[in-house]
């Protein structure tokens, strides 16, 4: 008999390239909400819609035939938009032509900055807790990612750590003010002690600024744009989603010195190649007017003390919120259940979703705390709270 090649159809297997990651807490957390009926204050987006007139603005850019490829850093007008508003807000001209681009959200920028510098062995220092997608993104470049913890209680940046972690193989730290999950902001003297201890070294530096217009109190955001020393090495990352409440939207911006926008897009130009015209279109028409992200911080100062004020009346202790959305709860006082045990616990039974602080540590912390979002409507927080109230 001649010999048959088999066309079986077995897939065959891969080395995983992230083998420790799964599905992500906070996809976990809104499933559970949805299927559980809590209200979900976990996963961080408004309930809200955004401004009708933005979505007016890119239904016109729509009608109008902006709908094919824009140019591959993003529109002109809004590379514009974006380098003038940074330029008022925090004193450094950035060039839309060479030094601003457009990406598909921070979550592209943030990996994108990181595929164009680490280097297989490079070492990559993050301040745990921290957003979740920044350790697949350096083990994703062959990096080394170095964790350095924040000050515990205070959850502040612990800088004789952050001396002790930098090395001659240091290519990149990541930082990010206003900080998701602790609400912490950094303060200027804060910004300048990082910059004195970079000053030495050839480390480029990641700043992810997506809360930078939720600071709450009358205290500045401090951008590493602002200062001069931070700003020659930063990518400085933000988000239209969290600044206009349209996180499904996926646009985000980076600024970046000359050379370093040129290697950012030439990874950028084959990972994603352009970001969708029409929202470009219409974000650049929006973005005329300042007052809307000048006046965010007061609605969400607004909406953070309606929360705060209701937390007061239950059992859980409200640590301080000083910007983004978020609020973190010690529990203690409740349960002395482990973290994610606790929030599978308040959603199912309690009915409000929350994310365990935990989900934000390399291995896990426990720390008795559980990280909330106050991003929703009035009624959203009252029957939150409602609920709370009966722990
Ligand atoms: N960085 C931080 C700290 C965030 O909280 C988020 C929100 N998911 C992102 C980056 C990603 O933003 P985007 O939705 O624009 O990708
Ligand atoms: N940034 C949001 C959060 O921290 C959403 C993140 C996500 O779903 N990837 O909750």
């Amino acid at each position: 008999m001649p010999a048959v090649a088999s066309t079986a159809a077995v897939t065959p297997a891969i080395t995983s390239r992230l083998p420790n990651v799964g599905t992500t807490i906070f996809t976990v957390m809104s499933a559970l909400a949805q299927e559980t009926g809590a209200v979900n204050l976990g996963q961080g987006f408004p309930d809200f819609d955004c401004d009708p007139a933005l979505l007016d603005h890119v239904a016109d850019a729509m009608r109008e035939g902006h709908n094919q490829y824009p140019p591959m850093p993003g529109v002109p007008l809004l590379r514009e938009r974006v380098a003038d508003k940074i330029a008022t807000l925090y004193g450094r001209r950035y060039d839309p032509a060479g030094e601003v681009t457009i990406t598909a959200g921070a979550t592209q920028a943030i990996l994108t900055a990181v595929l164009c510098c680490v280097h297989p062995g490079d070492e990559v220092i993050v301040l745990e807790p921290c957003y979740d997608s920044y350790g697949p993104g350096i083990e994703l470049a062959g990096g080394r990612v170095v964790r350095v913890p924040l000050l515990p209680g205070s959850l502040r940046p612990d800088f004789d750590r952050i001396a002790a972690a930098l090395t001659a193989r240091t290519r990149l730290v990541i930082i990010n003010s206003p900080h998701n999950p602790s609400a912490t902001v950094w303060t200027r003297a804060e910004m300048q002690r990082l910059a004195e201890l970079l000053a030495p070294t050839s480390a480029l530096l990641l700043s992810d600024e997506v809360y930078e217009h939720m600071v709450f109190d009358g205290q500045p955001h401090v951008s590493a744009s602002a200062l001069p020393g931070l700003a020659a090495r930063a990518f400085v990352v933000s988000s239209f989603g969290k600044t206009y409440s349209v996180t499904g939207w996926k646009v985000g911006t980076v600024a970046a010195p000359a050379p370093l926008t040129a290697e950012f897009r030439k990874v950028h130009q084959f990972n994603v190649f352009t970001v969708n015209t029409p929202m470009q279109h219409g974000l650049a028409r929006y973005m005329a007017d300042p007052g809307p992200y000048l006046e965010l911080a007061a609605f969400y100062q607004r909406k953070r003390d309606l929360f705060r004020d209701g937390l007061a009346h239950t059992r859980l202790r409200a640590l301080p919120s000083q910007g983004s959305f978020f609020q973190l709860v010690d529990y203690s006082a409740v349960s002395a259940l482990p973290e994610a045990e606790f929030c599978l616990w308040l959603t199912r039974e309690v009915g409000v979703a929350a994310i365990p602080l935990s989900a934000f540590y390399e291995g896990g912390f426990e720390q008795g705390l559980a990280r909330l979002c106050f991003a929703k409507r009035d009624e959203t927080l009252l029957t939150a709270l409602q609920r709370l109230q009966g722990l």
